[in-house]
């Protein structure tokens, strides 16, 4: 069989490419990390998680991206595999060893006999004989083959701002100061209740912190102005800016969390650190991801309580994100309209984060393989999250009302909203419930009731899919 191209090893490429070759189908991997880098990159390894170790909540019942996670491993996605295989302990989230998962992919890959891993950097549309071809190059796709993507698409490149947060080496941390707790104790995949380093603050220390991070001196991106950020990575001197009170309503804050030296006295607000690697000997400051200069970093956060000495191992930083306008550009099965056979997958599609990206990979690789082997590709029915995400991309798109009559298409995560709503008159209410059944007990039932059948339709969509490869 001819291979199918998959171009960029991230998230979402090295997921393709497990799906492609599990379907019995040949596929060569181009990945330029180890001729040449991106910004934001640190390693050579495949599927290398530029910023946070966090795959978000795995809860299947109750959230949608915790409910993505349920149908990729339904699917057999190789992310979720390894990210299971190298989990470090982070209340209900399922969090990772950032180099034990890469190093886990990368060499699952390198095993498999039907794919090729080829380092190099693709800087061109791929060529016509590459009759079937993935392009996954992510948001910080390489200058060349982002302008000859501009080229083809002929469409204004769309684009946002993703922000990093900064790591700090544990044993730098004060644990005289700061305690171990998970917000209400809450006990997740392999956690203790007591995954997070928390660092308190008094209302004098959050307004000192708050005034350092709007006066700090900020890296600038003149010729970007006007590039939105996205909502869900908001730098934290912007949160700041949004009004003194943000952060306490936000990543500092102080709900659920009882310190563990002054058991009495309520912190104002707390910053919280997630455990990075196996060793336990990196901590990523949670949702603090920024632009402020480097060196008024180290600064400004020495100043929160337990940091005083901290030693970073990684700064955060802001980076521009490009991306597709795919509603008007592909069809519903990730191709591009105007050349059949070359489909795009991950963040470059205008989806947002890790999961999401390798959840489109996932499927884009499904596709291509299924038509290798002479079958149409079959969709993912709307009320899976996997359906929902690419009827987000491919067609779910709002009209935006500045612009009446322009479509607006922002990335986004996975979230209820995208999924359709329950057929009227389902019964949410449980067996022996007494009372109004209203408020939250109807939200999280709604809940529930989403993706009990998210996971039937996906089930039964994926075992369509082994019939039909059964049958051949
Ligand atoms: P990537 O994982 O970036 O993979 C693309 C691959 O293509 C890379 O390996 C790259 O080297 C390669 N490549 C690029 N151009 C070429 C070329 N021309 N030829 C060959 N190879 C090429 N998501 C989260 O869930 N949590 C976060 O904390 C988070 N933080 C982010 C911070 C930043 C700064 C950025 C930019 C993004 C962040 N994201 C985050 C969003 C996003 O989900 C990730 O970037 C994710 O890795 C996207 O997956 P991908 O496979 O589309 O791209």
């Amino acid at each position: 069989t001819t291979p199918i191209h998959v171009i960029g090893g991230g998230l979402a490429g090295s997921e393709a490419a497990w799906q492609i070759a599990s379907a019995g189908v040949p596929v060569i991997l181009h990945e330029m990390r180890g001729v040449r880098g991106t910004e934001a990159h640190k390693t050579d390894g495949l599927a290398e998680l530029v910023c946070s170790n966090s795959f978000r909540s795995d809860d299947a019942e109750n959230n949608a991206v915790g409910l993505l996670h349920a149908e990729m491993r339904l699917a057999g996605s190789l992310i979720m595999a390894c990210g299971d295989a190298h989990q470090v302990p982070a209340g209900g989230a399922l969090a990772v060893d950032r180099d034990g998962f890469s190093d886990a992919v990368t060499a699952k890959l390198a095993a498999h006999p039907l794919v090729t891993v080829i380092r190099e950097e693709i800087t061109g549309l791929p060529p016509r004989e590459w009759d079937q071809a993935i392009i996954a190059t992510g948001p910080l796709t390489a200058p060349a083959l982002a302008e000859a993507i501009r080229g083809e698409t002929g469409a204004d490149a769309l684009a946002f701002f993703d922000a990093i947060a900064p790591i700090v080496h544990f044993d730098t941390i004060d644990m005289n100061v700061a305690w171990f707790q998970s917000r209400y104790d809450k006990v997740g995949p392999g956690g203790t209740g007591k995954d997070y380093v928390n660092c308190p603050m008094d209302k004098a220390q959050y307004d000192a912190f708050v005034q350092a991070l709007l006066d700090g001196g900020k890296t600038e991106f003149k010729q970007w102005e006007g590039t939105p950020y996205f909502d869900g990575c908001l730098p934290i001197e912007v949160m700041a800016e949004r009004g003194r009170e943000t952060l306490r309503h936000g990543p500092m804050k102080p709900m659920g969390l009882t310190n563990a030296h002054n058991p009495t006295v309520k912190a104002y607000a707390v910053v919280q650190l997630r455990q990075d690697n196996a060793l336990g000997t990196l901590y990523n400051m949670v949702g603090f991801q920024t632009k402020l200069k480097h060196g008024e970093q180290t600064r400004i956060f020495r100043m929160i309580p337990g940091l005083e000495q901290a030693e970073f191992a990684r700064l955060g930083g802001l980076h521009r994100n490009t991306y597709i306008n795919s509603p008007t550009l592909l069809d519903g099965s990730l191709q591009l309209k105007s050349r059949p056979g070359l489909r795009f997958a991950g963040q470059i599609t205008g989806c947002e984060g890790y999961v999401e990206s390798a959840s489109i990979g996932l499927l884009a690789g499904r596709f291509a393989a299924a038509e290798r082997l002479g079958r149409a590709p079959s969709l993912p029915p709307l009320t899976t999250a996997f359906g929902a995400l690419l009827n987000h991309i491919t067609g779910g798109h709002i009209v935006s009302d500045d612009e009446p009559g322009k479509r607006s298409f922002q990335p986004m995560n996975i979230n209820f909203g995208l999924l359709p709503p329950l057929e009227p008159g389902t019964n949410l209410k449980p067996d022996g419930f007494e009372g109004r059944f209203r408020g939250k007990d109807k939200a999280s039932a709604k809940k529930r009731a989403t993706t009990a059948r998210a996971l039937a339709d996906c089930r039964s969509w994926l075992g369509v899919d082994r019939d039909v490869q059964a049958a051949e």
